[in-house]
């Protein structure tokens, strides 16, 4: 199969375990997804050559249902980024328009959802790295509640801020894929025992739906804002009430997110010493030179950038000054969604503040990293979140995300789900 698209970084073809939910399927892997026997390279090339011995639970699921699993998926190397051009292996490009990027960190599954490469993909989402590409390729994708679904297996970004999730093309298909990675393993200590039972009804009478000024400022194109509340008008024609809210936090979140996830990342990625997993050491001298050496080679720029930013935010001296104060950004982001959650069931706004970027558009992090802005805070609260396709503009896709209470995908799911419907009607 070519792969004009760069939507793969291994081919393969796991067949499936038995007969079950997912017979017949063709399931794309986002490649930090451990896979027996199929190399595991985390978009890096420090991994490059390493095979796992085991499956990730989500893997052993999906094959347990009767999928089938076709590949491993390009991606932002771990993870760190928003577009795919972070990857050790090229860019995935936009099925849609190949001058642009496909989303990321998942752009792979992303892109090889939207063109039909597989019929259903995972990926991770650490700030949005299911959302983003979702919204750019034209597609659903959902973050679940953090615990919802085990991260055995998940090679770790940032362990208290990501979760294994769904893409598809149709909202059915996120409930179908969420029906078989909710389960409880012991394997991973904050997996909790919370089965997703939904069968969608596209029923949303009655369900208050809150409009967060922030997520209409923040760089969001003034176009995207337009298609976005047309999609909000449309799900209160449906029976929901829309309310206008604010979330004053919002103007930490981005801090507080990416101080976050570079510390942990600093502390995830010192196991890449190049002993146990991937590039081999050459035989130096001493074991600090071999250590620089194989990540200098290994590592790409951001995440060398991301590793040196994060030891630092919790260096002696500096922890108090940047670790722990975006733990307390981070406890007003979540305090701010406790809040409007005791008078809205659901939060809705754009998912990313404009259309998919053109290829090289975010070559300094900085623009990159404010583009995260709208997906960030459901990680730093570990609420559910997913988005779903709602118009164009330019011709690209434009995402409408919405946000829940803890443990209430299903009301996330189903509330995509009557949109996705009225929609499918329209047109
Ligand atoms: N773009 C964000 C980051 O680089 C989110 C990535 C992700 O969710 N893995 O950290």
């Amino acid at each position: 199969m070519g792969d004009p698209l760069n939507a793969f970084i291994t081919a393969c073809d796991l067949p499936p375990l038995k007969e079950g939910r997912l017979s017949g399927l063709r399931i794309a892997v986002k490649d930090n997804i451990s896979t027996a026997g199929v190399p595991t390279t985390c978009g890096s090339r420090i991994l490059q050559g390493y095979v796992p011995p085991y499956d990730a639970f989500v893997v052993e699921l999906l094959r347990a249902e009767g999928a089938r699993i076709v590949g491993k998926t390009n991606m932002d190397e771990f993870g760190m980024g928003n577009t795919t051009e972070n990857s050790g292996f090229g860019p995935t490009l936009n099925p849609i328009d190949p001058r642009r990027v496909s989303g990321g960190s998942s752009g792979g599954s992303g892109a090889a959802v939207a063109a039909g490469m597989a019929d259903l993909a995972l990926g991770s989402d650490t700030g949005g790295s299911i959302r983003c590409p979702a919204a750019f390729c034209g597609i659903a994708g959902h973050k679940p509640t953090y615990g919802r679904v085990s991260r055995f297996g998940l090679v770790a970004y940032a362990n208290s801020l990501e979760q294994i999730g769904p893409l598809a093309r149709s909202v059915q298909e996120i409930a179908t894929l969420l029906q078989v990675l909710c389960r409880h393993d012991p394997r991973d200590s904050t997996c909790r025992n919370r089965p997703f039972d939904l069968v969608p009804t596209g029923e949303i009478r009655g369900v208050k739906i809150g409009i967060p000024e922030e997520f209409f400022g923040f760089g969001v194109d003034p176009r995207v804002a337009a298609v976005v509340y047309r999609a909000i008008e449309r799900l209160e024609e449906l029976g929901a009430e829309v309310i206008a809210c604010s979330m004053p936090s919002m103007k930490y979140a981005l801090a507080a997110y990416y101080t976050t996830c570079m510390s942990e990342a600093s502390s995830n990625l010192a196991r890449f010493d190049g002993v146990r997993y991937g590039l081999p050491v050459d035989h130096r001298p001493s074991w600090h030179e071999a250590f620089r050496e194989v990540r200098k080679r290994g590592f790409g720029s951001e995440v060398k950038r991301r590793v040196m930013l994060g030891t630092f935010a919790l260096s002696a001296g500096y922890y108090g000054r940047y670790y722990a104060k975006a733990q307390i950004a981070r406890d007003l982001v979540r305090e701010d969604f406790a809040q409007l959650f005791r008078e809205v069931d659901l939060i809705a706004g754009p998912t990313m503040p404009t259309i998919a970027f053109r290829l090289g558009e975010k070559s300094d992090p900085l623009s990159s990293y404010l583009a995260d802005i709208l997906t960030v805070p459901a990680n730093l609260a570990g609420i559910p979140a997913i988005s779903i396709p709602c118009g164009e503009v330019e011709g690209m896709p434009v995402g409408l995300q919405l946000m829940g209470r803890h443990f209430q995908d299903e009301l996330v799911v189903d509330a995509a789900y009557a949109y996705e419907q009225a929609r499918g009607c329209e047109r």
